[in-house]
């Protein structure tokens, strides 16, 4: 069997969830979108049930395998509905649901579900992406809330840069929010990661972690706080083939790397068809059986070349991370000009073990 695996490590990520709530003060939703950010949506959320509060996903096809898995915990629809006939779903399925625009508002006033509708109810706060603009927003609470049908409404908001600690837009977008919704008497929902672990005084009553709940950091450098997430997804391979060369000798496709001393070269089954980042550089880390290694040449579809010239006892078989507990996903992020959300969800073919149930 070809030995490319994913070690999912699921008391890492019960560890992470317990910070993000931590630092939130209160409650928090598991964000287990595009199938838990690569680390499989039902069993993160089936190891996170006891804990969590409740999930969040992207759209009603994700939340529905989440039930038909057993998972009862409240799940929230992060975009809310994409067409008015998934009302009947959210309500037999008792979703929460975000509501991001007036035609929404709409569909909502003509439903007749069996049970009142819990809704987060969005405010564009300056990410400009879904939400309603500030001037709308009491007009659009207030018909949701005379409707008979609608139970509860969150009021919540996204920062679009709260990863970028200096900059002084999450103040404002947490500025604009407060003066929109201070005297509604809502709970309030404004942190994803970046602002649980940036922005401590960004908090509201329901925090929706992310990315740092796979353990990587948003942040482009060290974070005292973002320091104490533990790496959930560890890929490993194994060298498949070793080549020894003489100095000058290329390296692969466009022979972007050539040898510049007698070298051993490993070859990984790995490649940008299982989710590695076809553009790594020479240099890339990697860890070659625990010690610090280095990619050399063009990553290929399923397979890619590391220096084994400094690392004398690997060989074939040697066990290769490309990312997890030695090389974070972050660190090979900024190495590859890439990020770790993508990074994460790009993992493709590889096959998933957990440990820690
Ligand atoms: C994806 C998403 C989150 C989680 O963001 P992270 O940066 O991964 O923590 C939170 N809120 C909304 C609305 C999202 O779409």
């Amino acid at each position: 069997m070809r030995p490319a695996r994913a070690l999912i490590d699921l008391t890492a990520l019960r560890h992470n969830y317990r910070l993000a709530r931590e630092l939130g003060g209160r409650k928090a939703l598991a964000v287990v979108k595009a199938d838990a950010y690569g680390h499989g949506a039902v069993r993160c959320a089936r190891a996170l049930e006891s804990d969590a509060d409740g999930f969040a996903v992207a759209c009603i096809e994700e939340a529905l395998e989440l039930r038909e898995a057993g998972i009862r915990a409240p799940i929230l629809l992060l975009e809310g509905f994409f067409e008015a006939d998934e009302l009947a779903l959210i309500d037999a399925h008792d979703l929460w649901c975000v509501v991001q625009a007036e035609w929404q508002i709409d569909a909502i006033e003509r439903a007749r579900p069996a049970k009142p509708f819990t809704l987060w109810l969005k405010l564009d706060s300056g990410m400009h992406r879904l939400g309603l603009a500030a001037a709308d927003y009491r007009a659009s609470l207030q018909r949701l809330q005379a409707m008979p049908h609608v139970r509860d409404v969150v009021a919540m908001t996204h920062f679009a840069r709260a990863d970028e600690l200096d900059s002084a837009r999450t103040d404002e977008q947490r500025a604009l929010f407060h003066q929109v919704c201070d005297e509604l008497h809502l709970a309030t929902s404004l942190s994803n990661s970046p602002a649980l672990l940036g922005w401590p005084t960004a908090q509201g009553e329901w925090a929706r972690p992310g990315l740092m709940l796979y353990g990587a950091t948003p942040f482009a450098g060290p974070h005292p706080v973002a320091d104490r997430l533990q790496p959930v997804m560890t890929v490993t391979s194994k060298v498949i083939g070793v080549r020894e060369l003489a100095a000058g000798e290329p390296i692969g496709y466009g022979a972007r790397f050539i040898t510049r001393r007698p070298s051993r070269i490993g070859v990984v089954a790995m490649g940008y068809a299982d989710g590695y980042p076809q553009f790594a550089p020479n240099g890339t880390p990697v860890s070659i059986d625990g010690r610090p290694g280095e990619l050399v040449g063009r990553v290929s579809m399923d397979m890619l070349t590391v220096d084994l010239t400094d690392h004398p006892a690997a060989g074939l078989g040697s066990e290769v991370e490309l990312w997890g507990r030695q090389v974070s996903v972050s660190e090979l992020a900024l190495h590859s000009d890439n990020s770790a959300y993508q990074l994460l969800c790009g993992l493709k073919r590889v096959p998933r073990s957990y440990v820690g149930e």
